[in-house]
């Protein structure tokens, strides 16, 4: 009977114990580490064999399309390839990251997006027109 008894009980404690505190609760998870990124005017003329710039990306990413657009506030899809460049100075080659509408939209601005957005170089030379 005690052993029983015991067990329940401990049933119980591992289930408490697997329960998140509450002071967590409102901790967003992911999108911690963070990267600025340059939005540059990719003509709409300058598409490859890919068909849009997004299926560029898909092509090239080895990623499936987040469900947020990467820029880390927004929670709208992903729905065009956009141009970036790395806010570096020592890489200024174009990249194709997947952005919402809105976040494409603002060309020439400067966007922090979770580093965990693969970049697929802009450079048909060196993806799809090989
Ligand atoms: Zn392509
Ligand atoms: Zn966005």
């Amino acid at each position: 009977m005690f052993i029983k008894v015991h067990s329940i009980f401990s049933f119980f404690a591992k289930t408490l114990y697997a329960m998140p505190p509450n002071r967590f609760k409102n901790t967003t998870i992911g999108k911690e580490t963070k990267m600025k990124v340059n939005n540059i005017n990719g003509t709409s003329s300058n598409v490859c064999t890919c068909g849009s710039w997004l299926d560029h990306w898909k092509n090239f990413s080895g990623q499936s399309l987040p469900s947020y657009c990467p820029e880390t506030k927004c929670l709208q899809k992903p729905e065009v390839g956009a141009h970036v460049q790395k806010d570096s100075s020592t890489d200024s080659s174009w990249y194709i990251i997947p952005l919402c509408k809105t976040h494409n939209a603002e060309k020439g601005k400067s966007l922090t997006v979770s580093d965990s957005i693969a970049f697929v170089s802009a450079n048909v030379s060196k993806t799809c027109g090989k």
